[in-house]
């Protein structure tokens, strides 16, 4: 993975956080207090911002400069447990040198899904993020370790993004803000779950389009 490859990653994911206000603002009406998508829209505006800077940085201190600036940008709970997705990604990413640079990338990127579940003190099923970044970590270690080309790997992870976060509709939650509603939660889809399901679709997109 080369920082050009980030930065291109980057904006897409700025394009679909842009085009989806409405649906990422009206689920945290809905369950939480409204602020979702301005948080999300801040981080990725903040992101773009050091565009030119991150140009300069090998693709692990950019994935670490993107944490540091999303911990700084972004409030909620949302900024903290992306903000360490990116760190702990950072981190991972130069080990597993035996590793081909697909399968490097995969467990840089369970490294960071480990991070926000320690941060948050959360795990699958509890109506959050994770509902969708848990299985498609789990999903893309699985196609990656049976070498299937990444193509394929692309396509079955927006779906299984999108089916992560459809499953989020019927639980009830027990962490974040919409864990004080007990069963009035069940019926909507969680924001967070939303935001990450458009995040991972826009990037699996750009790589099928490249
Ligand atoms: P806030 O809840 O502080 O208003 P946001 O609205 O930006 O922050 O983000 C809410 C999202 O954060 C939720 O939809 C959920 O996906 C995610 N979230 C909240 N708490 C946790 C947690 N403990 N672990 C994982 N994700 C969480
Ligand atoms: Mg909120």
């Amino acid at each position: 993975m080369e920082t050009a490859f980030i930065l291109y990653a980057a904006k897409e994911i700025q394009q679909a956080i842009l085009t989806n206000e409405n649906t990422l603002e009206s689920l945290d009406r809905a369950i939480g207090d409204g602020d979702h998508y301005i948080n999300m829209k801040r981080g990725a505006n903040a992101i773009i911002g050091i565009e030119a800077e991150l140009a300069q940085l090998s693709p692990e201190a950019a994935l670490n400069k993107i944490g540091l600036k999303l911990l700084s940008t972004i409030g909620g709970a949302s900024g903290p447990l992306l903000a360490s997705f990116f760190i702990s990604m950072a981190k991972q990413l130069p080990n597993n040198n035996n590793d081909h640079a697909h399968l490097k990338f995969v467990h840089a990127f369970a490294a960071g899904v480990q991070a926000i579940m320690q941060r948050g003190k959360a795990d699958l099923g509890e109506k959050t993020m994770l509902d969708v970044l848990i299985p498609v970590s789990n999903q893309w270690l699985l196609l990656a370790q049976q070498n299937h080309d990444v193509a394929f790997i692309c396509s079955s992870l927006i779906t299984t993004a999108e089916q992560g976060m459809l499953a989020t509709k019927d639980l009830i939650a027990s962490k974040g803000r919409a864990a004080g509603l007990g069963e009035r939660a069940i019926g909507h889809i969680d924001p967070g779950a939303k935001s990450c399901q458009l995040m991972i679709t826009a990037v699996c997109n750009l790589i099928l389009k490249s």
